[in-house]
This record gives structure tokens, C-alpha cells and sequence, in this order.
């Protein structure tokens, strides 16, 4: 619920004023919360203790956090990636017109609303543009481009913005409290999936559900170190810390070798670049990775070295002579500018 200031005060403005549009549309960033505001928008026209806004712990309250509430439904695609199609919408529009409600309101959240077909749009347009006193239309988008104009015109947009790390982090160990295989997570990985998710707490969660992100970091971590010292450690041979990260990064079957090497160079790459973005900021970098000596130009040389590298591994170049071939590279940039 938190990073979403804007959006939340608009949504309570207009219940406080009754004002509140029955088609409204949620547009932000994959993963920033804009289901669980929906929810929160269902509770606060349910709840009985705090009307308006939602108690968060009466019984209805806990029916619709849990989704046992009829007065909160979700119209998704049948399949994931699917679409949302005619029949869901016909037979939606006929039960919103004559079905009896569970309290005064019903909140129908259609997601994603770029899933919904023409023909389904048009199926339940009437019921969209003058429904029933008491039914609310969430759509739920990721952006505007891509929907039908006629959605655009129908709807009042509630936009939401990207999460600063601090929100994205409170709503991480949020949703990881509630999961039972999320006790083992490292710390350093937590950390991590909080930067790389780029202010999206489900981008976050995923993250921090992977275990090769640990390996990923590692590799990082021993490369930016022998980008520091140079030949010598680079190519240490296969006992040395680089090439032991290395091999716990690319482990598995000699089959598809080739592919996960790229992979684990691509990831390590996006991570490091990650990190000198951060420097170039002025923010720490990612932990426990050696910054690479230098000013803020070389950091920039730096940044085009490994955006090459990653041009280089989409033509299928072998990854363990380009990631190499770029250490080394970093390296003689940081010593010309020394
Ligand atoms: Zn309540």
C-alpha cells in the first residue's frame, strides 16, 4: 500500500466526495501494486467499521483480502497470456444487471485490460457506461498504448508510478511473510532483488525467489575484483576465485553449455551495469562488489565496454573469451586513466 500516495489520494478524495467513477483504470509498471489497491478499494466501500476507507481486520475486510468476498470478483484470462474473451463478458453483463449483490457495491477488477478482446469490450459496453448503482470496473493495465481507444475514452485513469527501494522493500517482506518456502533467503540476495527490480515489489519477490541469483552476484563479485588487479588474476587459472564463481554460475548438463555460459555472462553483465548506473549517481554500488577505480568518465568507458560485451553474446560470441576479453579491457581503461 505504501509508494502509492498519489493514486491512493485520488481513489479517497473521490469516495469521500462521491465521486468515485464507475470505470476507472489502473495504469503502472508490471508489479507495483495495483491489484492490491484494487482490493483495498473493495474494502473500503464493504468494510462496516471504517466505511470509506477499510478497517483491514472485520470479517469482511478479511473476506475480501482472501478472496471470499462476492462483492470483490476478478475477470482474468482463462490462461495465462490468454485472452479475456466474449463469453466471460456477455455472461458478466447479464449477471451484473439482475444478480443479487453481497452489500451495496461490487467491484469488478477486469486484468490485464489489454487481454480483452474487441468483441468482449463491446459485449459489456452498455453494462461499462451505465451500470448498476454500486458496481465499480477496475481495469488494470501496464500501459495506455496498446488498449482500444474505446476503453481509453470510457475510463478515468488512476496512474501509478514505480516504488522508491525503501517502499519496494516493506512490501517485499510483506509478501515474503506470507510464503512458507521464503525462510531461507539470504540477506545479500534480498538486498539485490530490491535493486534489480527497478521499483516493482512483484519483479522484487521473483527475484528474491531465485536462487541463481546468488551464483550471479558471486561471479560479479570475483570479476570486478580481478578487473582490479589485472592479467594475473583474470586468467589465474581453474583453482582461482574467478573461475571457480564461474563454474558455479554456468553448472549443469553438457547439454545447452554454451547458451547458459552466455546467460550467466548476460546476467552478470546487467548486474554490473546496474551497479556502475548506481555509482554514476552517486549511490553505493551493489554489495560487496569492488567499484572499478577511476573518475566518473572511466565509469562511463566502462559502462560502454559491457554494453559491447552484451552486443557481442547476442551474435553467439563464446562468452567465457568475450567476458574475459572485457575484463581485461576494464582493467587497461582503469590504467590509462590512473
Ligand atoms: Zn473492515
Amino acid at each position: 500500500m505504501r509508494g502509492h500516495a498519489v493514486a491512493l489520494a485520488q481513489l479517497t478524495r473521490a469516495l469521500e466526495r462521491g465521486t468515485l467513477h464507475h470505470a476507472m483504470l489502473f495504469v503502472g509498471p508490471k508489479g507495483v501494486g495495483k491489484a492490491t489497491v484494487a482490493r483495498a478499494l473493495a474494502r473500503a466501500l464493504h468494510c462496516p467499521i471504517a466505511p470509506g476507507r477499510g478497517c483491514g481486520a472485520c470479517p469482511t475486510c478479511h473476506r475480501i483480502d482472501t478472496d471470499r468476498h462476492a462483492g470483490l470478483e476478478w475477470i482474468v484470462p482463462e490462461a495465462p497470456g490468454g485472452k479475456i474473451k466474449v463469453e466471460a463478458a456477455r455472461e458478466l453483463a447479464t449477471r451484473l444487471l439482475l444478480a443479487p449483490f453481497e452489500g451495496d457495491a461490487h467491484v469488478v477488477v477486469l486484468d490485464p485490460a489489454e487481454a480483452i478482446t474487441d468483441q468482449a469490450f463491446n459485449a459489456m459496453l452498455k453494462t461499462l457506461e451505465e451500470p448498476r448503482p454500486g458496481v465499480y470496473f477496475v481495469l488494470v493495465a501496464s500501459a495506455l498504448d496498446g488498449l482500444l481507444p474505446t476503453i481509453l475514452s470510457r475510463c478515468a485513469t488512476v496512474r501509478f508510478g514505480r516504488l522508491q527501494d525503501d517502499d519496494v522493500a516493506v512490501a517485499l517482506d510483506a509478501a515474503l511473510a506470507q510464503r512458507t518456502d521464503a525462510a531461507e533467503i539470504p540477506a545479500a540476495r534480498r538486498l539485490l532483488a530490491i535493486r534489480l527490480a527497478d521499483g516493482s515489489p512483484g519483479a522484487a519477490c521473483d527475484l528474491a525467489l531465485d536462487p541463481t541469483l546468488d551464483a550471479t552476484h558471486a561471479l560479479l563479485r570475483e570479476a570486478a575484483t580481478a578487473a582490479n588487479r589485472g592479467p594475473a588474476a583474470i586468467f589465474a587459472g581453474e583453482a582461482s576465485p574467478l573461475s571457480t564463481a564461474w563454474a558455479t554460475a554456468t553448472a549443469g548438463p553438457p547439454t545447452g553449455k554454451p547458451a547458459r555460459e552466455r546467460q550467466a555472462v548476460m546476467r552478470t553483465t546487467e548486474l554490473w551495469l546496474l551497479d556502475l548506473r548506481e555509482r554514476l549517481r552517486g549511490r553505493d554500488g551493489i554489495p560487496e562488489v569492488a567499484a572499478l577505480p577511476g573518475d566518473r568518465e572511466q565509469w562511463t568507458r566502462a559502462t560502454d565496454t559491457l554494453l559491447e560485451l552484451q552486443t557481442r553474446l547476442e551474435r553467439n560470441a563464446n562468452a567465457r573469451l568475450a567476458f574475459e576479453a572485457a575484463l581485461l579491457e576494464l582493467w587497461s581503461d582503469d590504467r590509462a586513466g590512473a
